[in-house]
């Protein structure tokens, strides 16, 4: 008997690893020069990640959430408006909807993309509508064209939620660059990520981009004088120094995710494994590697056995969360979410991780496959 070989979800430490003394060296500047708060690496992130989104203005702000929310409140979206987003997402996508006063329409996922499926999304929109929350889920962006058609026959907003795919194209252009406005987050796991909670807005109206730095610091447009009723929520000038480290990398790493799916669907090959389907329009970057699975909860304990840990994203669709039984939804509303959430299990996927992890995942998997022979119905359900 080997030795186990653990292999994380995520490895935050490895990426501390190859890049420690330049980190060290930007948060020891700012300890040193006290500038915590809106201090000049903030001002100079935005720059650097506005360029590299390709997109004409950035907002710092504390968390992915925040800036989702701040963009509805910039477009004066609140109580009385609906807003679109789909029902397979992280809980913050709705969240945001409902801090900011509006209400959350959803409409299912695409079977191939698990995306918004495009093909619903009209039959959602009623007179109160007033936005569409498209998410770019696992790094794979949305249908964004079809969206953008919609969205300008209904005289709508688009509001990228661009949270897992930082660098992403749709297209040949950035995620985040193609509809009014984008959120991001830099939640420490994700493709890009702090040391600690952050976020920011991306827009190309210099309006929304001067409204969304008055509501992140107290709705002030100089000290003391408060022009709305903004709130605290700003991005750290820790938080942006070490990203202003990192952001040079977030290539490099996002070609290293796709080598790694690569690898994964390679080694799936021919197993009755669904792997990610990566759209036609897509340059994906993989912020989850996603398969779907009957016996999904048996597997999941079995390679917890075998020291592989593994995700769930998402357990529960959103109109099934007891968070928003008020939306009146039912089971069955969303068909292929709530098929799909049963199914689906995340694999470990990050820049560092190595092949002979990702061979010793796909082993531990086909060995579990092969002791079960109800796995091959799912691809004659679907
Ligand atoms: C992470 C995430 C968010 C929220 O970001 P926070 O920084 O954690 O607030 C929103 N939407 C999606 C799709 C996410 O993955």
């Amino acid at each position: 008997m080997g030795k186990i070989l653990h292999v994380p979800f995520v490895d935050l430490g490895a990426q501390y690893a190859a890049i420690t003394p330049e980190i060290d060296q930007a948060t020891k500047k700012i300890l040193c020069n006290t500038d915590f708060i809106l201090g000049q690496d903030v001002g100079l992130f935005e720059e650097e990640f506005a360029t590299y989104c390709e997109a004409r203005y950035a907002v710092g702000v504390d968390s992915g959430t925040s800036a989702l929310e701040l963009l509805l409140r910039a477009y004066e979206i609140g109580p009385g408006d609906e807003v679109i987003t789909a029902a397979n997402t992280f809980i913050a996508t709705a969240f945001a909807i409902s801090y900011a006063g509006a209400t959350p329409v959803l409409v299912d996922i695409d079977s191939d993309t698990y995306n918004i499926d495009v093909s619903q999304l009209e039959d959602a929109i009623t007179p109160r509508t007033r936005a569409i929350m498209p998410v770019h889920l696992y790094g794979q962006p949305a249908d964004m064209d079809p969206i953008m058609e919609i969205a300008s026959r209904h005289d709508l907003v688009v509001i990228e939620d661009a949270c897992q795919a930082h660098g992403a194209r749709y297209k040949g252009r950035r995620a985040g660059s193609i509809g009014h406005a984008a959120a991001f987050s830099f939640y420490p796991a994700k493709n890009l990520g702090a040391y600690g909670d952050g976020g920011l807005a991306v827009t190309n109206d210099e309006q929304i981009a001067k409204t969304l730095r008055m509501l992140r610091d107290y709705g002030q447009n100089k000290k003391y004088h408060h022009i709305v009723r903004g709130y605290n929520h700003r991005l750290d000038t820790l938080q942006a120094a070490v990203l202003r480290v990192k952001l040079p990398y977030l290539d490099t790493w996002n070609a290293a995710r796709r080598q790694h799916a690569g690898l994964y669907n390679e080694l799936f090959a021919g197993s009755p494994i669904v792997t990610p389907i990566k759209a036609s329009y897509a340059e994906p970057v993989h912020h989850l590697y996603v398969i779907r699975i009957n016996n999904r909860d048996k597997l999941q304990a079995y390679l917890k056995t075998k020291g592989i840990a593994t995700g769930i994203h998402y357990p529960v669709p959103i109109h099934l969360q007891p968070a928003y039984q008020d939306l009146d939804y039912q089971p069955g509303d969303f068909p292929v979410s709530e098929c799909y959430a049963k199914q689906i299990l995340s694999l470990p996927m990050y820049s560092e991780l190595t092949s002979r992890s990702i061979e010793h995942v796909t082993q531990a998997i086909t060995d579990f496959v092969a002791t079960y022979d109800d796995i091959l119905e799912i691809n004659s359900t679907t």
